[in-house]
């Protein structure tokens, strides 16, 4: 199963981040390697959470 990142929607392969969302702790965040460092914003698909 593919794992996108949740900023640009790429799929990540090997440097990716991944952690749960800090607004409703369920769900799982994942960021591929040039969004972490541009630090691009992230949406949670459950409960909308914005974060950098
Ligand atoms: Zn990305
Ligand atoms: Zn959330």
């Amino acid at each position: 199963m593919a794992k996108l990142c949740a900023s640009c929607g790429t799929e990540v392969l090997e440097k990716y981040s991944q952690f749960k969302c800090p607004g409703c702790g369920k769900e799982t965040i994942i960021r591929c390697s040039s969004c972490r460092i541009l630090t691009t914003k992230y949406k949670c698909g459950s409960c909308g959470f914005v974060g950098p």
